[in-house]
Parts: C-alpha cells; sequence; structure tokens
C-alpha cells in the first residue's frame, strides 16, 4: 500500500489539529507532507517539529522571515514558504496525493480550486470555499479528474449513505435531510437573543470548533452554508433539501428514498470520524473515537427549526434560489458579520440585518467566472463594513 502523500491547509485549526491527529496515528497509510497556516508561526513549526513535513507555508507573506529561522532554530529539514501563491502551487504540486482544505472562509477557495484543479484527491472542510464558488469547484474536480470528499459531518454523512454505484449515483434519492444541533441558543426567541455576546455564541453545546463557524452555528447560518454545499456536492435542487434540528448531534444526517427508506450516519460528534472516513475512502480506520453507546444516551431528539429567531437559515436559502454570486455576496457578508460581532462591533441580531442588506444592494451582482465571484465578495464586504457603523 503506498503511504497518502496529505497536505493539510489550515493545520493549526480545529479541523487542521483533528486531521493531524488520526494522520499520526496511522503512519503507515497516512504522511502530512505539506503544513500550513495563516500567521501563527510557533504553533507551525512546532507541527513541524512533530510531523516533519517537506513543506511548510504561512499565508502572511510578512512571516516569511520568521518562518524560515524557526524551522532552522529547531533543525528541521522542512522548507519555508509565505504567501498565497505558495499555497495554491503547493496544493496542487506533485508532492501531495491528498489535500485536506481546512483554512476558514472564502480565503481558501484558490488553493482548493487549485488542488481540484491538479486532480488531487480533495478533502473539503472549507465549505466558505463552495458558497462561493459551488459550480466552479466542481467543474474544476471533474476536468482535473480528481475527487472530492466531504469532511463537513453532515455532508460526510449523507455521501456515505448515497448509493455509489456507478450507473446512477443519485438513483431513487427523495431527499436530503440535514441535521442541525441548534447551537447554543436553540429553543430562545428572537428577543432572548438580543444581548448575547460573542463567548455565550463559541459556547457550542456538542462540539468544539473555531470561532468562525461556532458563531455560525449560534446564527444557523451554518446550516445555511450546508444547504449551499449540499446543493453543489450532490447536485440537489434546494426544494429537495430540508433542515431538521437534532439537539443530540449524534445522527450526522440522512438520505429519504423514493421508497420510503431514510438512510442516517450516527456518531459521537468528533470530527475525527469523518475525516477519517475522507482520508480513508473506502477503506475505514481506527480514530480513537469511543464507540456510541445508544443505551446510555437514551433518545434522540428532532424538531423544525426556528427561522424568525435565526433568519439566516432563510436568508442562505434565499440566496441558493436567486442564483449568479448571491451565495458569494451572503457568504462575504457573513465573514464581516462574525468578525464584526466577535470584535463587539456588531450585535448578534445584527448579523441577519446586514447581511440582508448587503444582499439587498448587491442582488444583481452577476457570475460569470472567478474574478467576477471576488469581485462580488470584495463589493459585499466593502458594503458591509460600510453598513456596520448603521447598525451598532
Ligand atoms: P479554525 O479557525 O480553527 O482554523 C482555521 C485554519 O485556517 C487555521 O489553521 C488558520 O491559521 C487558517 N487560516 C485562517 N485564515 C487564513 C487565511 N486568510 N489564509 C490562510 N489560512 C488561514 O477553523 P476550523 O473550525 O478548523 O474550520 C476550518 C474550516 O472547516 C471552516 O471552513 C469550517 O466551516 C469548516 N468546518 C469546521 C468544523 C469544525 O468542527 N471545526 C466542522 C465542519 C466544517
Ligand atoms: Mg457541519
Amino acid at each position: 500500500m503506498n503511504v497518502q502523500r496529505v497536505a493539510v491547509l489550515g493545520a493549526t485549526g480545529s479541523i487542521g489539529t483533528s486531521s493531524l491527529d488520526v494522520i499520526a496515528r496511522h503512519p503507515d497509510r497516512f504522511q502530512a507532507t505539506v503544513l500550513s497556516a495563516n500567521a501563527q508561526v510557533d504553533a507551525l513549526v512546532a507541527l513541524c517539529a512533530r510531523f516533519r513535513p517537506r513543506h511548510a507555508v504561512v499565508a502572511d507573506p510578512a512571516r516569511f522571515g520568521e518562518l524560515a529561522e524557526g524551522l532552522r532554530a529547531a533543525g528541521l529539514a522542512t522548507v519555508p514558504h509565505a504567501g498565497p501563491d505558495a499555497l495554491g502551487a503547493l496544493a496542487a504540486s506533485d508532492e501531495v496525493d491528498t489535500v485536506i482544505a481546512a483554512i476558514v472562509g472564502a480565503a481558501g477557495v484558490a488553493s482548493t480550486l487549485a488542488a481540484a484543479r491538479a486532480g488531487k484527491r480533495l478533502l473539503l472542510a472549507n465549505k466558505e470555499s463552495v458558497v462561493l464558488a459551488g459550480a466552479l469547484l466542481i467543474e474544476a474536480v471533474a476536468r482535473g479528474s480528481g475527487s472530492l470528499i466531504p469532511v463537513d459531518s453532515e455532508h460526510s454523512a449523507i455521501f456515505q449513505c448515497l448509493p455509489h454505484a456507478a450507473d446512477d449515483p443519485r438513483g431513487g434519492v427523495r431527499r436530503l435531510l440535514l441535521t442541525a444541533s441548534g447551537g447554543p441558543f436553540r429553543g430562545r426567541s428572537r428577543a432572548e437573543l438580543a444581548t448575547v455576546t460573542p463567548e455565550q455564541a463559541c459556547a457550542h453545546p456538542n462540539w468544539s470548533m473555531g470561532r468562525k463557524i461556532s458563531v455560525d452555528s449560534a446564527s444557523m447560518m451554518n446550516k445555511g452554508l450546508e444547504v449551499i454545499e449540499a446543493h453543489w456536492l450532490f447536485g440537489m435542487p434546494p426544494e429537495r433539501i430540508e433542515v431538521v434540528v437534532h439537539p443530540q448531534s449524534v445522527v450526522h444526517s440522512l438520505v429519504d428514498y423514493v421508497d420510503g427508506s431514510v438512510l442516517a450516519q450516527l456518531g459521537a460528534p468528533d470530527m475525527r470520524t469523518a475525516i477519517a472516513c475522507a482520508l480513508a475512502w473506502p477503506q475505514r480506520v481506527e480514530t480513537g473515537v469511543a464507540p456510541l453507546d445508544l443505551a446510555a444516551l437514551a433518545r434522540l431528539d428532532f424538531e423544525a427549526p426556528d427561522m424568525d429567531a435565526f433568519p439566516c437559515l432563510r436568508l442562505a436559502f434565499q440566496a441558493l434560489g436567486a442564483g449568479g454570486a448571491a451565495a458569494a455576496v451572503l457568504n462575504a457578508a457573513n465573514e464581516v458579520a462574525v468578525s464584526a460581532f466577535l470584535q463587539r462591533r456588531l450585535r448578534f441580531l445584527d448579523i441577519p440585518d446586514l447581511i440582508a442588506a448587503v444582499l439587498d444592494d448587491l442582488h444583481d451582482a452577476p457570475h460569470t467566472d472567478l474574478e467576477a465571484l471576488l469581485d462580488a465578495d470584495a463589493r459585499a464586504r466593502s458594503r458591509a463594513a460600510a453598513l456596520i457603523p448603521t447598525l451598532g
């Protein structure tokens, strides 16, 4: 068996760390050959000391010297790189078989597309890149003749529940059912959400994640982005994608077939399962995740989402329905809103208001190619930034 040479983009983050945990358990199968981080040089050098990759990339070009010096001081042969172009080049490099796209936000789109174009085995956690450029990404995977395996737990669940027959991979599917935990504010009314803080929003009841996705989870924009992600990954129209709130996060998602059969994938809420599934697919490898104890769980609950208290989910469906660059605008406005909320420049309920206002202003942004999408992304960011003082 050949060792899979893996690039972990966003290695210092929550998904990156979990990925490296799985990789470390199977040195006979996986080898981390490229590691990247945004600006956390010390953390990146520490990972290099442990995993001995051939290359390390820091996205911030100003940190190249620091990275080179850190690697040298640690006595490592890892080659230092810096900047987004280096990230894209290494994602496409011959020294890599598999790319784990675990950068947060639209910042991950260029390296994700580069890996797809180069025909890599692309393990996708970076959902913002598929929301921004879904059609282009799917096309790039097809042209590059590589593969795309979801890492997002819901999409991993659906991937596992879909038929894998080569002739008709979507045969007989009626609906995709995405489960949502409901986040830390499940059950609260709109009025009760007026004064919630970033600390409360980041205290997720089931999952431990980066701060941006934690806020998305609290606003339910995370589920909105995942609906758009499911649309592109599985070629499913929006009216056949449903969201159901499931507070225990044990059923990770379901596929409903026309004959009435519904397949679900279950597991503990630990991303190492979805990461390992994607890394080893179609085989299975051990992850250290505890076996599910159904008797101890005792019950699984389900309820409809509350779109009034959590309008982000509705906004995402609207953007998907609108087509063009609307999803790119939604994503960019959300990134600006979440960052302003984390910096206490915006209240929680301003997040959907800001996104709705930006979508309204830029509803006719065209989608022709990547340049047009990135232009819509940039316009949405500056429009959102300009609107923040009028809301806060
Ligand atoms: P995180 O904030 O913990 O880590 C993000 C990583 O990206 C870090 O390594 C950081 O250095 C890097 N990064 C940040 N900005 C960058 C930039 N501008 N250029 C290059 N690198 C940059 O985030 P996370 O929770 O690990 O999430 C990563 C992605 O995976 C997100 O798209 C998220 O939605 C998705 N995801 C996460 C989880 C989870 O459990 N954490 C689950 C499903 C999907
Ligand atoms: Mg998810």
